[in-house]
């Protein structure tokens, strides 16, 4: 096809398109859906032209890469960086240090790792637990019946605040992924009965991002198609 190649702002001109379109289908307030631009693998300039377009929500999986982005970016003013891949009990204090949210609690002993390792300077960090919805043995993640006594433990802890639960679906078609994203939606109303500053749920990417935000994600994980295709 002739023309430009479609830039970065384009990109996530139609992401915030697509989501207000979804939020509007659904009879919600798309203030309450938060953009997290999923940055991995992609350089520092890249991320810039995102915060020309008044993006603030990053997104990282390898804890080196992104706290180099972090470090780079620092005189950038109310960013807000998000650790969303898996983490290994090593890693937990350069994460407690660097970053704003944690999406991808597994088990209690990084919850209590980022806890204790959460600069007092600091404001506590926003963590989510990571719900294994689809039972993929591939897949981080508790399982669903686990959720609420994850929840107990952590909520326990001094410096991190339980704001809710993050998911990834099985791989399928966009339209078959509703049913994980009800039952998500369903643990997250269980839990937020619970406890009342859980107002987190994290789910849909690029391919299912409308088909989350019908089933209640308050905040989306969008790369590739922001981006581009990763290698
Ligand atoms: C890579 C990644 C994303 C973004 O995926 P895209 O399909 O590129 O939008 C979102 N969430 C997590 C946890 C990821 O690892």
């Amino acid at each position: 096809m002739a023309g430009q190649p479609l830039t970065i702002a384009d990109n996530i001109a139609r992401i915030r398109q697509q989501l207000q379109q979804a939020a509007s289908d659904a009879q919600r307030d798309p203030a309450n859906i938060t953009l997290v631009a999923v940055s991995k693998t992609k350089p520092v300039a890249m991320i810039k032209q995102a915060i020309a377009c008044g993006q603030l929500d990053f997104g990282e999986n390898y804890v080196q890469e992104g706290i180099e982005k972090v470090q780079q970016l620092s005189t950038e003013d109310n960013l807000c960086w998000h650790f969303i891949g898996p983490i290994q009990s090593n890693k937990t204090k350069d994460i407690a240090q660097h970053f704003q949210w944690v999406h991808s609690i597994d088990r209690f002993k990084i919850a209590r790792r980022l806890s204790e390792q959460r600069p007092a300077t600091l404001p506590p960090l926003q963590v989510l637990i990571q719900v294994n919805i689809d039972d993929e043995t591939s897949k981080a993640g508790v399982n669903p019946d686990q959720v609420i006594a994850l929840a107990a433990q952590i909520t326990a802890l001094p410096q991190i605040n339980l704001r809710g639960l993050m998911a990834i679906p099985a791989a399928k078609d966009a339209g078959d992924v509703a049913p994980s994203f009800e039952r998500m939606h369903g643990l997250f109303l269980q839990l937020q009965a619970q406890y009342k500053e859980v107002d987190t749920l994290s789910m849909g990417m690029s391919n299912d991002l409308s088909e989350a935000i019908a089933a209640g994600a308050t905040m989306i994980r969008v790369g590739s198609a922001i981006f581009g295709a990763r290698d």
